[in-house]
């Protein structure tokens, strides 16, 4: 159910919104309809909870960081280890959902986009599970950087079309696959990968990803036997972090921290950080903070991980940021790498550089806080995807290798 105020038409306070062509508005509101007469659907219901459990294996365990926690010196460290769902990431409890829908629906294709791939891997892993059709696009700058996960689109069955136009990334490639679904929306159902877009996006991938949540609300009382003080997550589009949120959005003692990309510093074009350093505007659909260049158009951006690279940010965390009941840091991609090797010296996992980011600020603020505070950090990818890269960057002499352990 749902935490925050939403009107009909999808507006968490001033944020969120249907901002898209005419055409758009019926296909729209016959997925919001769908969505609300399944959300609460017990035989909806019952399916979801199949799928992340026997497919993704869910459900992901809380782990603690003791090695992390006893260096740190200060608060207690856990992880929500969202890595260890199946493909390595959270997407997947969304791409269930929404291909759940999409078949109630009656839809027979499958459109999405995805920007370093991670979406579109989960995206043709669900369709070829529910043997639908899927089409991926992708900026063709993305297709040639990630070739690894265009071929496991394509192995899966999935048709990867690259994008063309402008920065030829993520947000050209949101681009084409809106016009792809304009063009059959009867037959065609768009998979979107994060908390964003116009409404029910936003609202539909919370309510699928905040099993996230409440599993760690449950986790925590378990053993700890209360709340956390933190909850921490990265932001791209926001859809792990509000899935971890959404369960303690009305537990006002827990302090809910969102932490963006700051990439190579604060200038424009070198961080993605929308909400800490954006303005409210319009793209993609929707109203939200934004990162927005001289003609007010969206700005170009980096960040070391690719996940995180997007000039918008899901609705409901703008409402938060103004209503003052999250907060919103950023960690630049120094840290984040810094927070890669740690974890993977400290506790033997490495972390995807999305989830890297929210290490970084769990790594910042610990030392300074009671040995009782508890802090969930959630680990939404493994980093697997990242050692290539990483050792890229090694090589060129740009990160050192740090030697902890002897
Ligand atoms: C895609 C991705 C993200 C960013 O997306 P959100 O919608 O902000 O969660 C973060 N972490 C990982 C591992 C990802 O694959």
């Amino acid at each position: 159910m749902s935490n925050t105020p939403l009107t009909a038409d999808g507006f968490f306070g001033n944020f969120g919104g249907q901002y898209v062509p005419e055409l758009l508005l019926p296909i729209l509101k016959e997925l919001a309809d769908t969505f609300e007469k399944y959300r609460n659907d017990p035989e909806f219901l019952k399916d979801f909870e199949y799928y992340l459990t026997k497919y993704s294996g869910r459900k992901t365990p809380l782990y603690l960081c003791s090695n992390l926690t006893e260096k740190l010196g200060g608060a207690k460290i856990y992880l929500k280890r969202e890595d260890l769902n199946h493909l390595g990431a959270h997407k997947v409890n969304n791409t269930i959902g929404q291909i759940l829908l999409a078949k109630r629906m009656g839809k027979k294709k499958i459109i999405a986009e995805t920007g370093a791939g991670q979406h579109g891997v989960a995206t043709a892993a669900t369709a070829a599970l529910m043997g639908m059709e899927c089409t991926v696009y992708m900026g063709a700058v993305d297709v040639e950087r990630q070739k690894l996960n265009v071929f496991r689109m394509q192995m899966m069955g999935a048709k990867v079309v690259a994008a063309q136009s402008g920065q030829r990334t993520l947000k050209e490639a949101v681009d084409e696959a809106l016009n792809a679904w304009i063009e059959d929306p009867e037959n065609s159902f768009y998979l979107l990968g994060s908390a964003v877009g116009p409404h029910p996006y936003p609202i539909m991938v919370r309510e699928f990803q905040s099993v996230i949540g409440r599993e760690a609300r449950e986790q925590c009382l378990e053993t700890e036997g209360r709340l956390p003080d933190y909850c921490i997550a990265c932001v791209g589009g926001g859809s792990n972090a509000i899935g971890l949120f959404s369960d303690f959005v009305k537990d006002e003692s827990v302090r809910l921290v969102g932490v963006e990309p700051s990439g190579r510093g604060l200038e424009p074009g070198q961080h993605a950080a929308s909400l800490c350093l954006g303005e409210p505007g319009i793209m993609h659909g929707f109203n939200s903070y934004m990162l927005k260049d001289e003609n007010g158009d969206p700005a170009p951006v980096y960040s070391i991980s690719a996940g995180l690279d997007y000039p918008s940010v899901g609705p409901e965390h703008s409402y938060l940021k103004d209503i003052g009941r999250a907060e919103y840091v950023y960690a630049s991609d120094r840290e984040a790498v810094d927070a890669f090797f740690t974890l993977s010296q400290t506790e033997g996992i490495i972390p995807a550089l999305e989830s890297s980011h929210a290490l970084a600020h769990a790594i910042k603020i610990a030392p300074e806080l009671s040995k009782e505070t508890i802090i969930i950090v959630n680990l939404s990818g493994r980093g697997d995807k990242d050692v290539a890269e990483i050792e890229r960057l090694v090589e060129a002499g740009e990160f050192e290798l740090p030697r902890m352990n002897g």
